[in-house]
């Protein structure tokens, strides 16, 4: 499963992070997916409390920010921002109406990354 190795990723990198600044605990980690990154946030979640347990991030409070992807009509090219979770983003693409020129279709654009943006630790 995509979420089960992004989260496992993420863990590596948090706890690399964590023990090289001789941390007790990790309490805060926030972290940055990219909006086409088909990540859903449930699942990564449980994936993440799997690969934290038993290890300094245990207890960490995970804080998960989608960015937003990007419509762009088709016909005129201006873009739209959308900030929705990726289950929804085909039924955003659907529902899609350009309003600049009213054209109905568009192609999505965005971030694929996903990032630990900030970590807190205990010392
Ligand atoms: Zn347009």
């Amino acid at each position: 499963m995509h979420e089960f190795s992004t989260a496992q990723q993420l863990v590596k990198t948090v706890l690399e992070v964590a023990e090289s600044n001789q941390a007790k605990e990790v309490s805060e980690v926030e972290i940055d997916i990219g909006g086409l990154t088909h990540l859903s946030e449930e699942p990564l979640r449980f994936a993440f409390s799997i690969m934290a347990k038993g290890t300094l991030m245990e207890d960490a409070a995970i804080k998960i920010k989608y960015l937003p992807a990007i419509l762009r009509c088709k016909k005129c090219r201006s873009e739209k921002k959308v900030n929705v979770e990726p289950s929804e983003m085909y039924g955003a693409l659907v529902d899609f109406k350009c309003r600049g020129c009213g054209a109905r279709e568009a192609e999505i654009d965005g971030d694929t990354s996903c990032i630990v943006k900030s970590i807190k630790v205990k010392k």
